[in-house]
């Protein structure tokens, strides 16, 4: 099967649903002394499962079950995972500083270089939500997400919005998409998603073409 990112390569490596690193920020290091335990009930394509011990973080119970290549899932998108993994690390630290301000400036999350680490950080979620919407056939036509990410450009119709949505227990992991449910030519209009890594949360939103862009959390 080819990739749907580069759709020349052969799809042979699958893509973290939570970036490793954020579960290790949470957890540490799992060992199989010292499992985490992951559990799914959202996800369409996967069976549901309750508390499955993962004692590694390359475990493919973390991981998508579709495919993406090896250079889409390395050297492509590399970029674009070190920018959230910034970004989720300093958000994460400054929470009661950012509850009291109540928003952030790009160039304090991204001092050096802000606008091309925004733009990847907008590409890593932009990644996520592809990978969703392959791995649950969501009908909302890929290729633009394709596009973004090869072309490293913004994908026009994906906002990303940001909050503090505390949790009973500390978890990290991703929502089901929720997709309107009115179809116009068999296409979604508009879709959002949830990720969130211990209190920190975001809202991954798509709304197509000639749409009016979604209200944020
Ligand atoms: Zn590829």
């Amino acid at each position: 099967m080819k990739c749907w990112i580069c759709r020349t390569e052969y799809a042979a490596t699958r893509e973290h649903l939570v970036k490793a690193s954020d579960l290790k920020a949470l957890f540490g290091k799992p060992s199989q002394a010292k499992p985490l335990f992951f559990s799914a009930s959202n996800h369409q394509s996967r069976s549901r499962c309750r508390n499955v011990k993962v004692g590694s973080l390359k475990s493919d119970t973390l991981k998508f079950e579709h495919r993406i290549c090896l250079t889409c899932n390395s050297k492509r998108t590399q970029p674009y995972d070190y920018a959230w993994e910034h970004g989720s690390l300093e958000l994460r630290s400054a929470v009661s500083w950012l509850l009291e301000e109540g928003s952030f400036r790009a160039n304090w999350l991204f001092p050096y270089d802000t606008r091309r680490c925004m733009l990847h950080m907008h590409l890593y979620f932009t990644k996520l939500f592809g990978c969703l919407l392959v791995e649950d056939s969501i009908p909302i036509d890929v290729a633009p997400f394709a596009k973004a990410l090869t072309e490293g450009q913004p994908h026009p119709r994906i906002y990303l919005a940001f909050g503090y949505l505390p949790l009973p227990v500390v978890a990290a992991g991703g929502s089901a998409v929720f997709t309107d449910p009115y179809l116009l030519n068999g296409q979604v209009a508009f879709a959002s998603w949830l990720y969130h890594v211990g209190d920190l949360a975001v809202k991954v939103m798509y709304a197509r073409p000639g749409e009016q862009p979604p209200v944020p959390m």
